[in-house]
Parts: structure tokens; C-alpha cells; sequence
């Protein structure tokens, strides 16, 4: 048959639409969006042909709709692997939620709840309740609020403080974390003028107090999450700003970025400085993330005194960086399991992806290299390595856990990146890390193994290959 004749007997989108096989379609994915791709189809079909390819059968024209549907159907936001080594990974979503977060959040995305309701008297209520009580018991703060990550945080307190006035740092912490927060840009979106104080490796208290004049509103300690600075160093340690700023009737802010409730040596980590030792130096305020170490959704808190709590949630910045009922719920939930520091470790995932211990990792390296080998032979080799992890988001930057992973080769010189992307392409996309030559995928955070391996079998060794 020649080419027109076989596009005559092509059916037309009417047609296909009432077929036995695109009906269930239609129901699934509705008629406005299966009549488009049976369009898309079937032009993509005639241009083929015009072209001199040959005329699919009924099941191939079906085929080609279910990987259109598919494709349009698939969401960039899907699950995938992260098996890049880095637990906290900011462009993967850092903290994954435990169960007891996860369930709270769907309640309350399911139900009406009573977010700024007081059941009591029938009135208004407030956000913040609801996290308040559980930050100052877990901190020890005198009052506490919450906004919409740690850099609205740092934003609000340093405005609400500071506006119009004078704020010192010193130069080995005037910090750029990713996504464009730099301080000295945050503070002047802020309102406030920044006095920069001392020199990049050392800053010392007489610096500080030099700097303090009638303009002066507070210091601002930040912790330098994301570097570390070494050799010949010295900076004045929170208690004694907390002194310096007392006597001088300035507020000292703490930006802690990470903070954590609890404190990681218990768990085999290094330690990081926990948010109760901040207020506990004399910090006015101290600020911290709730999707880093914590192990919550995104959010960002500001804890410590009373009056200066006040100032933040009366400032006309809250309600433009304030969180909705499912992430305070979901947050609730999570704090709620630092109650419970015993279970922390089984329950937050965060936490115990983090404790997991290189022999437990590199078995299960084991388990799953014979699989891998299997699927990914010839073109690509499996061998079992170790490797190191790291928290991520700017904690402890420095310190990496001792882990164990599978490192994949390939042979030719772009066949390693090729491999990666064919990965990142599977309906559950892995993602590993390329280094010393091979693609190493980290198995930290691989807690649903058969899942794993059912993606890889569904990406197929064709496709891998
Ligand atoms: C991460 C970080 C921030 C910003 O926190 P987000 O939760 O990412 O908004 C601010 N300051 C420091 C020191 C940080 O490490």
C-alpha cells in the first residue's frame, strides 16, 4: 500500500475516542486531555508515514497515546532515590517527614481545624499557639514564633529589632548560603545598617564593644554553616556577646541556620551547637530552620525574649511570611517526638538516616550489587565501595559519616554522565553523585530496597544498557 492509502485508513479522532481501548482512558485522564493527545498521536503518525515509515497497527497507535498520556501525566515533583550522599539536600527537598508529621498533615489538608480559633471561648485564636508551648518546653525560650523558612526568620527579627539602625557582625560571619541569601543583602532588605567588625579569621570582644555607639540596635552572631574557618583564628562566643550586649542595652540575635533540638553526639555525630545552648548563653533571640536537622517541613523559627516576640508577630512582615495550618500541623507533630529523645532516632528519618552505621550500609551494598550487576551488564560494571556522606544544608560542613555505596563504571568518555541521566529518567528518578571516576550511589538514605530495584527493573536493561 502506498503511503496515501495507508493515511486513508488511518481512523480519525472521533473515531478513536469510541474505541473499546480509549474509553477507560477518557475516563481516566477526561476527554479534553485524551482528545488532544489522540490529535498529537495521530499527526505524529501521519508525518511518519509521509515520510515513508511504516503504518502502525491498532495496538501501536494505542501505545504511542498511553506513553503520551504517561509523559504529560508525569510530575517533576515525583518520588525519586536520593542516593547523592548528602542527607539534607536542599535541591532534593531536605528533610523527609516521619509518619506521625505525614498524618497530621493530611488531617488537617482533609479537615476545617481550628487554626486561629480558641475552642474555649469561641473567639479568635492564635497561629502560634499551637507551636509555642512545645518550643519554649523543647528550648527553653521564654516565647517562640514561626514563619515561613529561616530566612524570613533572620528577615523579620533583624527588622523588627533593627530597623532604621545599627547592626554589628563580624566579618567571619557575614555568611552566603545557596540561593542568593547573603547577609549584608538581607540586612539591608531589612532595614538595617550593617557595621562590620573585626576581620575575616579573627574578631575579638574589644571589636564588638569599639563598635557600639547611640545607633547601635544589636549584634547578630551567625553561625557559619556552611564553612569553616581555620589556622589562626578567633571569635567571641555567644555567652559573652550575650555580656557585651547586656551592658551595652543592645539585643544579641543568634542565627543558629541549622539548630538542632538535640544534641548529636548522643547519635555518633559531631556536635553542632544545640538552640537550648544558645538561649542558655543569653541570646535575645535566636533563629533556626525546621527542614534541616530538625527534621521537619520548611519553616523557620524565632525563640527567646518575651517583648522582642512581641515586636516580630506585631510587625507587618508576619503575615506576609506566615506558614499554613498543614505545615504548623505537620509540625507539631514532629516536635512533638523530641519529647520522646529515646524513640528519636527510630521515628525521625532524618535522624536516623544520619546514625546509620557503615557495616548496616555496606551490607546492604551487598544485597543489592548482584541485582545491580545483573540489570546493568554489560556496558556497565558494579563493585561495592565506600564512600562518605554528609549532612547537608549547611551543617557541619566539614564532617563527613563513613558510608558505603555501589560505584557503577562505564566504558567511553561520556558514558558515565549518560548513565546518570538515564537514571535521573526512570519513573522514579536515582540520583547518585559522579567521583574518582564512576557513578557513586550512596545507600544512606535507600530505605525501601525493593522499590529500588523494581524502578531499575522498570527503566529496563534495554534503556540502561
Ligand atoms: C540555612 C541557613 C539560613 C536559611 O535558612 P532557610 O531555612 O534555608 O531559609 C540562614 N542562616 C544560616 C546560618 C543558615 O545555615
Amino acid at each position: 500500500m502506498d503511503a496515501s492509502a495507508d493515511l486513508r485508513a488511518l481512523p480519525s479522532v472521533d473515531q478513536m475516542l469510541k474505541a473499546p481501548d480509549v474509553l477507560p482512558l477518557v475516563e481516566k485522564h477526561g476527554r479534553v486531555v485524551v482528545t488532544d493527545e489522540l490529535r498529537a498521536t495521530l499527526a505524529e503518525i501521519r508525518a511518519a508515514v509521509r515520510g515513508g515509515r511504516a503504518m502502525p497497527d491498532a495496538g501501536g497507535i494505542i501505545a504511542s497515546l498511553l506513553s503520551r498520556l504517561a509523559f504529560r501525566d508525569r510530575s517533576n515533583l515525583r518520588p525519586l532515590f536520593n542516593l547523592t550522599g548528602t542527607v539534607l539536600h536542599t535541591n532534593l527537598g531536605r528533610a523527609i517527614l516521619a509518619e506521625e508529621a505525614i498524618a497530621a498533615a493530611v488531617d488537617a489538608m482533609r479537615n476545617a481545624a481550628a487554626l486561629e480559633f480558641d475552642l474555649e471561648t469561641g473567639r479568635r485564636g492564635e497561629r502560634d499557639s499551637h507551636l509555642r508551648e512545645l518550643l519554649c518546653e523543647l528550648t527553653g525560650a521564654e516565647d517562640a514564633t514561626i514563619v515561613n523558612n529561616n530566612a524570613a526568620a533572620v528577615l523579620i527579627a533583624l527588622n523588627a529589632v533593627g530597623a532604621g539602625r545599627e547592626a554589628i557582625v563580624s566579618r567571619g560571619e557575614l555568611i552566603e548560603i545557596g540561593g542568593a541569601f547573603r547577609m549584608p543583602d538581607i540586612m539591608q532588605r531589612a532595614g538595617v545598617r550593617l557595621v562590620e567588625v573585626g576581620t575575616t579569621n579573627r574578631t575579638h570582644a574589644k571589636d564588638y564593644i569599639g563598635a557600639i555607639g547611640p545607633e547601635t540596635a544589636l549584634i547578630l552572631k551567625v553561625h557559619t554553616s556552611n564553612y569553616r574557618i581555620e589556622g589562626f583564628t578567633a571569635e567571641v562566643q555567644g555567652r559573652e556577646l550575650a555580656t557585651i550586649a547586656r551592658q551595652a542595652g543592645v539585643a544579641l540575635l543568634n542565627d543558629l541556620g541549622s539548630g538542632t533540638l538535640v544534641d548529636l553526639s548522643d547519635f555518633g555525630l559531631a556536635r553542632e551547637p544545640t538552640v537550648r545552648e544558645a538561649v542558655a548563653e543569653g541570646a535575645d533571640l535566636v533563629t533556626f530552620s525546621g527542614d534541616k536537622l530538625l527534621g521537619g517541613p520548611q519553616a523557620g523559627f524565632i525563640v527567646g525574649r518575651k517583648d522582642l516576640i512581641a515586636r516580630v508577630n506585631s510587625n507587618p512582615l508576619k503575615r506576609a511570611l506566615r506558614v499554613d495550618k498543614i505545615r504548623i500541623a505537620a509540625m507539631a507533630a514532629t516536635l512533638k517526638l523530641y519529647r520522646d529523645p529515646d524513640r528519636l532516632a527510630t521515628r525521625l528519618p532524618t535522624l536516623r538516616m544520619l546514625s546509620r552505621r557503615q557495616p548496616e550500609i555496606r551490607a546492604q551494598a551487598e544485597r543489592l550489587a548482584p541485582y545491580m550487576a545483573a540489570i546493568l551488564a554489560p556496558a556497565h560494571a558494579v563493585e561495592l565501595c565506600d564512600c562518605s556522606s554528609q549532612i547537608g544544608s549547611g551543617a557541619l560542613p566539614v564532617d563527613t559519616i563513613p558510608s558505603a555505596g555501589l560505584k557503577l563504571t562505564a566504558a567511553g568518555g561520556t558514558a558515565l554522565e549518560e548513565l546518570a541521566a538515564r537514571l535521573r529518567s526512570l519513573p522514579r528518578p536515582i540520583i547518585g553523585r559522579i567521583q574518582d571516576g564512576g557513578l557513586i550511589l550512596d545507600l544512606r538514605c535507600l530505605t525501601d530496597e525493593a522499590a529500588f530495584l523494581e524502578s531499575l527493573a522498570e527503566g529496563g536493561a534495554d534503556a540502561l544498557a
